[in-house]
């Protein structure tokens, strides 16, 4: 192809509206008609990266396999468009700002006066240049974060604008706005996305295309007016109500003849017409009528139920993937183990699950409640997969319970601990002690090595893997064999650095603790083998529930 194609996607009325998964369901779309397609995250912050962020305010740290920590929209680019994403795909403005700096320390701008335009603009499209060069993209997508009109992204929009000039026929720009049905009112408003498409034209950029997310379709009658007063084709307002999975809006898009319509823009046509992997799976995930009750046992439950769930966006879309692969329909239930320290007799209510779920986290609340959760799985054959603490978790659990290790525990929590079952790692311990907390955690892709005989090899089916980290503690080798001796099955070791990376309990249907995150390599087309095994053996236990049932 001659000129790489860019489309930028931004933002109008309010956040949360879905730019991230129209982004997404863009691209799918693209690569359906036969494009090579990469997606770039701009995040308005002045962090220089997510890692820093608490997830119960900005969502999910999403890390990337060349160990960057990054937005949780990268996620959906690599669900979406089913391949990874790298670092030079996220850019935030503190991560702009501190190349243009670091370059002026270098005498790289030869003596000029740097400034914020056009040197942070300039940055910024180099860095977008540099991202499609490197995947050898046709198209690029690239999401701004935030809303047209904030202070924020304002210097995004101006690369764009900047981009469109120096590329006038290789550049598009979508408008993802909302539009309110007002209860009393009871009929769609077009009017805050008139304003919002209008702030743009002050940024210098007209939309070529708005995405009237809604409860509902969009109407004739409105379309014409998002054309009249925002300035579009009306064919080009696309209707993108309410949908009950968000795996089905390239379907949803594709009915609104979204993708050609792009490329007609970009003076392109489709390549191809090949949509029908996703159109299946999607089809998998309407077929599937059987519920799975499966706990997420965790903190972060004071902020409400949105933001927990946006914390743990990538570990709630892997077990979705792994029940729809079994033809099953998840439930999932937030519990919150505080609870259980309260009141303990209410961990019995963990016997009505299917499968019980511990994430990844930080910090001491809410942990002697997970504890507690974890003993009443292993005790009661309830499938369990431990992430990350929740693999640190459960060697506590069965180093206090079972190994008999009293006070045993976490040096993330008592450092002073008699039984340091997790510690920290040498070089972490400067980190600490240096304040150095940004990106310095184990990160990004670590070769693992599998035991034969182990539920982990089962589920792999093969003895080498790569799954993605992010933690600062580690499983303390000093106490593998009391640990062995207790029934724990270490199935999987970074070689490398003699690391445990997953253990197990034997004489357990399923209960396996992993130090990494599998869940960010879960895709839609391609569920992730560890929590289809997981699921798996819920479906299996479930089949003995109705034959130990019947003969009763
Ligand atoms: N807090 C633990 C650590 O830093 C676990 C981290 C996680 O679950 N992602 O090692």
């Amino acid at each position: 192809m001659k000129n790489r194609k860019y489309i930028f996607i931004v933002g109008g009325v309010m956040s949360s509206v879905g730019k991230g998964v129209t982004a997404s369901s863009i691209g799918r779309l693209l690569v359906s008609k036969g494009y090579n397609v990469t997606a770039i995250k701009a995040d308005p912050y002045i962090n220089v990266d997510a890692g820093t962020m608490n997830p119960t305010e900005h969502g999910e740290v999403f890390v990337t396999e060349d160990k960057d920590e990054t937005d949780q929209d990268i996620g959906n680019y690599e669900r979406f468009l089913n391949k990874n994403i790298y670092s030079v795909n996220y850019m935030t403005t503190g991560r702009v700002y501190l190349d243009v700096i670091q370059k002026e320390r270098n005498l790289e701008y030869k003596g000029k006066c740097v400034e914020v335009v056009p040197h942070i603009p300039n940055e910024i499209n180099r860095r977008i240049e540099k991202a499609g060069a490197k995947d050898k993209a046709d198209i690029v997508i690239i999401e701004i974060g935030g809303t047209v009109g904030e202070y924020q992204n304002i210097l995004f929009l101006e690369a764009a604008r900047r981009l469109k000039l120096k590329h006038p026929g290789d550049v598009a720009f979508v408008l993802v706005s909302y539009l309110p049905i007002p209860n009393r009112v009871g009929e769609m408003k077009t009017k805050p996305t008139q304003h919002a498409a209008r702030e743009l034209n002050s940024a210098g950029i007209q939309a070529d295309f708005i995405v009237a997310r809604s409860e509902q379709k969009l109407d004739n009658k409105r379309r014409e007016k998002l054309a009249t007063f925002c300035g579009i084709d009306p064919d080009n307002a696309i209707s993108a109500p309410d949908a009950d999975s968000i795996y089905e809006i390239p379907l949803l898009f594709d009915k609104e003849n979204l993708g050609e319509k792009i490329l007609a823009k970009l003076n392109l046509k489709p390549k191809k017409q090949d949509i029908n992997d996703w159109r299946k799976m999607v089809s998998s995930i309407k077929k599937a009528k059987k519920p799975l009750k499966i706990a997420v046992v965790g903190k972060y439950f004071g902020t409400g139920d949105f933001t927990i769930a946006d914390s743990y966006i990538s570990v709630l879309e892997a077990v979705k993937h792994a029940c729809w692969a079994n033809n099953r329909v998840p439930e999932m239930v937030w519990v919150d183990s505080e609870e259980y320290e309260k009141t303990p007799i209410k961990i019995n209510e963990l016997s009505q699950y299917d499968g019980i779920i511990v994430p990844g986290g930080f910090g001491s609340r809410g942990i002697e409640g997970i504890i507690k959760a974890i003993k009443y799985v292993r005790e009661n054959n309830i499938p369990y997969l431990g992430l990350c603490y929740g693999m640190q978790l459960a060697s506590i659990e069965i180093a206090r319970n079972v190994a008999k290790l009293t006070g045993a525990n976490t040096m993330e929590i008592n450092p002073k601990t008699k039984h340091p079952i997790i510690h920290v790692n040498p070089f972490q311990t400067k980190n600490i002690l240096e304040n150095k907390y940004g990106g310095t955690m184990r990160l990004g892709a670590y070769p693992c090595k599998l035991s034969k005989d182990t539920i982990a090899y089962s589920a792999y089916g093969k003895p080498s893997i790569s799954e993605r980290h992010r933690h600062r503690y580690e499983f303390n080798n000093k106490y593998r064999q009391k640990l062995e001796k207790a029934g724990v099955v270490f199935s999987g070791v970074n070689t490398q650095q003699d690391l445990v990376e997953i253990i197990e309990f034997k004489s357990h249907p399923f209960f396996v603790g992993v130090q990494f995150h599998p869940e960010f390599k879960s895709r839609p087309l391609d569920p992730h083998p560890l929590y289809v095994k997981w699921v798996e053996t819920m479906v299996k236990q479930e089949k003995k529930k109705v034959k130990k049932s019947r003969k009763k």
